[in-house]
Parts: structure tokens; C-alpha cells; sequence
């Protein structure tokens, strides 16, 4: 049995989807009353790899929401996804994916120091942030576009937003290694983290956001930005393509340029339909068959009976852990969103 832990993008969202979560009496509440709000066990599916295998999975709603943190409600965001944790463990689950920003509370908020919740102790070898899985499929989204627009990566620049993040910086290694860039650009906040970096992978330049944006022939966007960033398409290479990686989305701005491309980032489709409700509820444009690509790490794991936590810590994703992730992907019938 493999779990998924997950949640919406804002409120706004959250009171939209309330009814079909199963939680009517919260589609007119505003914050507060979602911060009361227990985790719950939405539905239960199956899922068919293409080898023919079959697996059992649940899904669970933490009902954290991303203004929670914007908002400096931080000790509610900590209970959603702990008890979320906790009710993924009480169903037995063996192996559940920490979906969106459930992954970053853990670690932001130093998590593994709560084991104990309630009358559960909790076995953190059950769950994954699938962020191996989302690096391979963000890595394979940049290759694979470039290769169907006729852009050399080799003589490319790709700029990543949120490069010294647990996806960004195993984006960066991937890169490096398979498939060097002219240049790759690194964004992000904290000058210490990308200067280590810098250090770690022997190149890529130092850049503000603004800066680097206008350099790029393709941008890779995996901030934990809990709202997206306004984005002045004139200011962008023609063409450009961006993918947006960031789960709410790291883009606010509606593109409407026939040379600017927005691809959604970290999304994987799979080989054969899926009787879910969830993938709906979160607006995938073909959900029977589109996910997360960190919720699909979860599904492999069971696929392979890989019942540990595949993923786990910050900025520890080895390209050789992404390439083995990325055979069971392909094994089992998945594919990268393009
Ligand atoms: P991390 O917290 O590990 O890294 C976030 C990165 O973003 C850091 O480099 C951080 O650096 C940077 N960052 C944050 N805010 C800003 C900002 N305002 N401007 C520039 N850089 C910023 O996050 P993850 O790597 O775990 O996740 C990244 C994104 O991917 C999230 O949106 C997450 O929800 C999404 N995600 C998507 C999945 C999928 O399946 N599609 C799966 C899992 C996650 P600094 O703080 O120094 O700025």
C-alpha cells in the first residue's frame, strides 16, 4: 500500500474544492477555520503498471494551506503535516510520498525531532519527499524540450530558480553531468548556500532573479514560493522556454507569447488511466493519467516493493539515485509531461 500526502494551492482553492474534499460545512470558512482543520483520508484507488502489476494507494489531505506559512501561522502548518504523517502510519501505509510543501515544513521546521505524536511514534523510513523523482523529470522536461525545439544545450543557457533547494541543486548535478549547459545560471536568496553550490559543482554563475531571467534560453522554476512571482514577458529571450516546477506554481503571470513556452514542471503522465478524483480537484488537464511527479516516487516504491525513504534529508539527491528512480519510471509506464 502506497500513501500520498498532499494539499491545495491557497484558500481560495481550498474553499472551491471543499465540498468534493468531503468537507462542505469549510467551503465558506476563512483561514482560521482550515488551521482547525484534521487531516483526512480522502479516497483509495488502484493503480496498474504498464508490467501488469497492480497496486493499492490512499490519499490524505493535510489541509495545510500555503498562506498558512505567509502568514506566519507556522505552528498550524507543523500539526497538518504531523498529524497527516500520523494518519498516513495509523493506515498502514508503508510507503507515502510528503507532497508540495509538506517535504519543506519537514525540513524547514526541523520535523524529525517530533517523532512522537500522540499515541503514534513515527517510523520516518515510511515516507519519501519524492523529490528524487521530480529532479529526474524536471532534468529529463529541460532535455527533452530542447531537444524538440532544436535547442542545443550545449550552447544553451538555463537559468534555475530555487537552484540551492533540494530539487534545484540535483537539477543543477544532473545537468552537469549529463548534459552540460554554455551556462547555467543560479538563483536563489541565500548568497552562503550558492556560493556552496557554485563550489560543489565546479561552475554556474551567481545571479539575481532579474538579471538572470533575460540571459536564459530556458528557465527551470523550484522556488518555495508559497504565491507566484509577476513575470514582464518582454523582458524574456525570444523564444524561452520555462517550466515551472513549483507547486503553487512559481509563475503568476498568465504567458501569452507564441515564442515563450510554460510547461508544467514535475508532472509525469502515465501509460494507463487511474479511477482518482484527486487529480481533478488539483486541475491536472488530464487527470486519470497526470501527477505530481513526487506523489509517482511513491507509487514506484511500491511498484518495487522499495519500501524506504527513497528520499529524504536536503540537497542529498545523487544523479545516480535519479537515474535509478528514472528506470522504474520507464519500467512502470511513466513519462515526462512535454
Ligand atoms: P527547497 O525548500 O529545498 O528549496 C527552495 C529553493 O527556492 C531554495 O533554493 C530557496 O533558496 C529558493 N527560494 C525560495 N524563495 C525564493 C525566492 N523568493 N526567490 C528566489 N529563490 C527562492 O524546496 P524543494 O526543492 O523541496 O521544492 C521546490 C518547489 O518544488 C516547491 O514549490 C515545491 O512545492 C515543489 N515541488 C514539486 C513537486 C512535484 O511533484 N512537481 C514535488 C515536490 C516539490 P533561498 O531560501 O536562499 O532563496
Amino acid at each position: 500500500m502506497f500513501g500520498l500526502i498532499g494539499h491545495l494551492t491557497s484558500l481560495e482553492h481550498a474553499q472551491s474544492v471543499a465540498e468534493r474534499l468531503g468537507y462542505p460545512e469549510y467551503a465558506e470558512q476563512g483561514l482560521d477555520f482550515w488551521c482547525s482543520a484534521p487531516p483526512a483520508l480522502i479516497e483509495e484507488f488502484t493503480v496498474k503498471s504498464i508490467t501488469g502489476q497492480t497496486i493499492q494507494g490512499k490519499y490524505i489531505e493535510s489541509c495545510f494551506l500555503p498562506e498558512m506559512l505567509a502568514t506566519k501561522r507556522f505552528k498550524a502548518a507543523i500539526r497538518k503535516i504531523l498529524n497527516a504523517m500520523a494518519l498516513a502510519q495509523k493506515e498502514n501505509i508503508e510507503i507515502t510520498a510528503l507532497g508540495g510543501f509538506s517535504s519543506i515544513i519537514f525540513e524547514e521546521f526541523n520535523l524529525k525531532d517530533n517523532k512522537q505524536i500522540r499515541n503514534v511514534e513515527l517510523e520516518f523510513e515510511r515516507f519519501t519527499t519524492g523529490n528524487t523523482h521530480t529532479a529526474y523529470i524536471i532534468s529529463r522536461q529541460v532535455e527533452q524540450i530542447a531537444a524538440k525545439l532544436g535547442i542545443d544545450l550545449s550552447k544553451a543557457t538555463v537559468a534555475v530558480v530555487g537552484a540551492t533547494g533540494d530539487i534545484g541543486s540535483a537539477v543543477c548535478r544532473w545537468l552537469e553531468r549529463k548534459t552540460p549547459t554554455a551556462d547555467l545560471l543560479l538563483v536563489a536568496r541565500n548568497q552562503e548556500r550558492l556560493k556552496e553550490l557554485q563550489k560543489e559543482l565546479g561552475r554556474g554563475k551567481i545571479m539575481p532573479l532579474e538579471t538572470a531571467i533575460p540571459e536564459a534560453d530556458i528557465i527551470v522554476w523550484v522556488a518555495s514560493m508559497p504565491k507566484g512571482v509577476e513575470i514582464n514577458v518582454e523582458t524574456l529571450k525570444k523564444p524561452c522556454v520555462m517550466i515551472d516546477g513549483g507547486y503553487p506554481k512559481n509563475l503568476d503571470t498568465k504567458v501569452q507569447h507564441p515564442e515563450v513556452i510554460v510547461l508544467k514542471g514535475g508532472i509525469v503522465e502515465h501509460s494507463l488511466d487511474i479511477d482518482w478524483q484527486i487529480m481533478e480537484i488539483v486541475n491536472m488537464d488530464v487527470p486519470a493519467r497526470q501527477m505530481f511527479a513526487c506523489f509517482a516516487e511513491a507509487i514506484l516504491l511500491e511498484f518495487e516493493q522499495y519500501h524506504t525513504n527513497f528520499s529524504w534529508g536536503r540537497n542529498q539527491i545523487t544523479v545516480e539515485k535519479m537515474e535509478t528512480i528514472g528506470e522504474f519510471s520507464l519500467k512502470h509506464g511513466f513519462k515526462p509531461l512535454i
